[in-house]
């Protein structure tokens, strides 16, 4: 057994290559993974601040690989996105939304809307508003409750023409929101050229709430700024009755976060819709 140094340098260039041949062990099988139906939706709650009451539920997608169990799409989705595959898994993850959402419907769950995230990839798609509203016509549901999230990331690649892009699903009536806002560089004057609905706070900024300082101007001022631009505003990753009490006081409009759920599988979502007791 080598020691020292040049144990360590070793140990650390054999999990690059681990990584690395994961990885693209992982690009191959995620075209097949589509084909054998190895992806699932989860949904989680937005929380009505005021009322307590589930006003959307956000898509997520998982990926139940049959050797590695389930695979993060942290993971898969950056995977996704390089080698174009997001395109189709995309396609998937909204008709099963919207499919979902006709369900519930049909279920007598309450009528909300659900999110679903949208990858810069996917929305430079120069068809991709015609797609996304023939899909939701297909599945009998009204643009306006599926939500389209775009990250400020995603807006930057190509800003001119994401700015269209964004207008085309608007005429095609799909809210959208924009995600991890915050997080990224976009400079705020875009908010108003890009036409977004809703403005999702990133959990990064939720996380120190009540306490810390530099959270607190940051959210306060997040919030007052969606107020004067009309957008509605959601707080993600809220995991405590402190961070929900806060947020709620500053008259943030929906909640979302551990604290009141997790991501869930489609049947206990529903189960939730129904009881609607979460806060
Ligand atoms: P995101 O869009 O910001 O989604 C929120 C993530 O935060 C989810 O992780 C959710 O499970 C997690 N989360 C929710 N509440 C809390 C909380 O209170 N505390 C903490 N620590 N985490 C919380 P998830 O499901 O692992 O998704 C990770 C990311 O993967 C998403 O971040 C999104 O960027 C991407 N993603 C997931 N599904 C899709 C999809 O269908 N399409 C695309 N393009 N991206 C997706
Ligand atoms: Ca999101
Ligand atoms: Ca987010
Ligand atoms: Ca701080």
């Amino acid at each position: 057994v080598k020691r020292g140094g040049r144990g360590g340098l070793e140990r650390f260039s054999r999990e690059i290559n681990e990584q690395a041949v994961r990885r693209l062990r992982l690009a191959t099988e995620l075209r097949l993974a589509l084909r054998d139906q190895q992806f699932c939706l989860h949904f989680q709650p937005a929380i009505d601040a005021r009322t307590g009451s589930i006003c959307a539920f956000e898509a997520l997608v998982r990926w139940n690989h049959p050797v590695d169990g389930m695979i993060s799409p942290a993971e898969f989705i950056p995977i996704a996105e390089e080698t174009g595959v997001i395109n189709e898994l995309g396609d998937w993850v909204f008709r099963e939304a919207a499919a979902a959402l006709g369900r519930w419907d049909a279920a007598g769950g309450a009528r909300v809307g659900v999110s679903v995230n949208l990858s810069a990839r996917q929305l430079l798609q120069p068809d991709i508003a015609m797609r996304l509203a023939e899909s939701a016509r297909a599945a009998g549901i009204a643009p306006r409750r599926l939500t389209l999230e775009i990250t400020e990331t995603a807006l930057m690649r190509d800003p001119e023409f994401a700015a269209s892009q964004v207008r085309r699903l608007k005429r095609r009536g799909f809210p959208i929101a924009l995600d991890d806002f915050g997080t990224g560089y976009s400079s705020l004057s875009y908010l108003k050229h890009f036409r977004i609905d809703q403005l999702k706070i990133d959990r990064s900024f939720v996380r120190g709430l009540p306490g810390d300082r530099d959270d607190i101007a940051i959210t306060r001022t997040i919030v007052a700024m969606a107020r004067h631009l009309g957008l509605a505003i959601v707080a993600e990753g809220v995991e405590t009755a402190a961070q929900a009490a806060y947020l709620r006081e500053l008259g943030c409009e929906m909640l979302q976060g551990f604290h009141f759920s997790r991501p869930l599988p489609e049947a206990a979502a529903l189960a939730c819709l129904r009881e609607d007791a979460l806060a």
